[in-house]
């Protein structure tokens, strides 16, 4: 199996426990993340 690099595909809004927005993410090969919204420009790349 290769490793490829993941495609963040915007996958909606969500709240946290915590009250936060959180981004969902989701890459073709099922991966999948839980970004804090707030983060996002911090995380660009
Ligand atoms: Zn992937």
């Amino acid at each position: 199996m290769s490793t490829h690099v993941h495609v963040r595909l915007s996958h909606g809004l969500s709240m946290s426990e915590d009250g936060e927005l959180v981004r969902l993410s989701r890459c073709r090969c099922g991966a999948a993340w839980t970004t804090a919204y707030w983060a996002e420009e911090a995380d660009a790349e």
